[in-house]
């Protein structure tokens, strides 16, 4: 093992989060627009461009890898790059593979993703009602969700739930999609909605509903305490006293970890970001193309961890004030 990647305020960066495409079988709302412009094959890194990206994150002391995208399932092939990575669980090297996905696939790769060594998985999902399913994902259908998520859970994998929070729209659900998740042994985690811009925005369904609010609301109905979990990023956590779960709040907006922060993300295209609230990124996929030597590519990782900010910084509500964000996160993995 080489020398870890130390940022320059003495954070160890442990997480590298992949989005392996661009591309999904879903248009979720606040996230994509009816008729994307995907990349052209040509910029996307193949995979085994991202086998040697990872491979060398690995190697400079990433323990947890977590795969998202776009739609993680729907590259084509992907069990092929999860297989490969599994190397690295079986030599110890990597503590834990995982991955973000809408679940549409899930019943399809369930057991192969077991069988990878992957042992958790964050499923994203609005709503447990299939007409505002159809139209908070446009494209997706409720029931193959839930299929999937059936099939993870009997290959073993521990599912954690992720819900954009929509005001307007999965409001008077809150404790539905609460007790569901409680019934089935998984944990739920709220997100804030952040405002992208450009979406068709004549299709808008629901808006932003303030996380704090969500919570004083939970609290209406059970006794929430606040746990200590940390995650390396954005989110704070309370158990339920109730139902044993626990929950998480993810802030997109506000940022209260950054000097735990020990993460970085990587695109399908090989740019590197050290923070999802600043635009600045390093390209890796031109040293990486440039040469077979893999020691060009750790040297251009080391300089890029070396620019990783302190944080979030006001300049960054300033930047968003007028509500747009100048990338998708189905471009940097959210
Ligand atoms: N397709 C996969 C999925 O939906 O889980 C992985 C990629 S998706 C970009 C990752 C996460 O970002 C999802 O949980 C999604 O709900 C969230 N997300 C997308 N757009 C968002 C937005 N505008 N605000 C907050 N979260 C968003
Ligand atoms: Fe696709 Fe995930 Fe974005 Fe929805 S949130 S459009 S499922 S990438």
């Amino acid at each position: 093992m080489k020398t870890a990647l130390i940022d320059p305020f003495q954070r160890a960066i442990s997480y590298l989060r992949v989005s392996v495409t661009d591309r999904c079988d879903f248009r979720c709302v606040y996230c994509m627009s009816e008729n994307m412009q995907f990349l052209p094959k040509k910029e996307l890194l193949s995979l085994e461009e991202l086998d040697r990206m990872c491979a060398t994150f690995i190697r400079l002391g990433v323990k947890k890898l977590r795969i998202t995208g776009g739609e993680p399932l729907v590259r084509r092939d992907i069990m092929t790059f999860f297989r490969s990575m599994s190397r690295h669980l079986d030599s110890g090297d990597l503590h834990e593979l995982t991955l973000t996905t809408n679940g549409s696939q899930l019943h399809r790769f369930a057991d192969d993703l077991y069988a990878a060594g992957v042992r958790r998985v964050n499923v994203s999902l609005d709503t447990l009602e299939e007409a505002k399913f159809a139209r908070v994902t446009r494209w997706g259908r409720l029931p193959q969700v839930l299929k999937g998520i059936d099939a993870a859970q009997k290959a073993g994998l521990k599912v954690k739930i992720n819900t954009v929070a929509l005001k307007g729209f999965n409001e008077d659900e809150l404790f539905t999609l609460t007790e569901w998740c409680a019934s089935r042994g998984m944990d739920l985690t709220f997100i804030e909605v952040m405002p992208m811009g450009d979406l068709g925005g004549e299709d808008r369904v629901g808006q932003y509903w303030a996380l704090d609010d969500l919570r004083a609301q939970l609290a209406t109905r059970y006794s929430l305490s606040d746990i200590p979990k940390r995650t390396g990023g954005p989110a704070r956590y309370s158990r339920v006293a109730e139902t044993g779960q626990d929950i998480g709040f993810i802030t997109p907006l506000t940022h209260n970890f950054c000097e735990s922060c020990n993460r970085v993300r990587l695109t399908c295209t090989g740019e590197l970001y050290m923070c999802l609230g600043q635009e600045d990124m390093a390209d890796l996929r031109a040293p990486l193309r440039a040469s077979d030597d893999d020691a060009v590519l750790e040297n251009a990782i080391r300089a890029a961890i070396s620019l990783k900010p302190k944080g979030h910084d006001f300049d960054y509500s300033r930047q968003r004030a007028d509500g747009q964000m100048t990338r998708h996160m189905s471009h940097t993995g959210g």
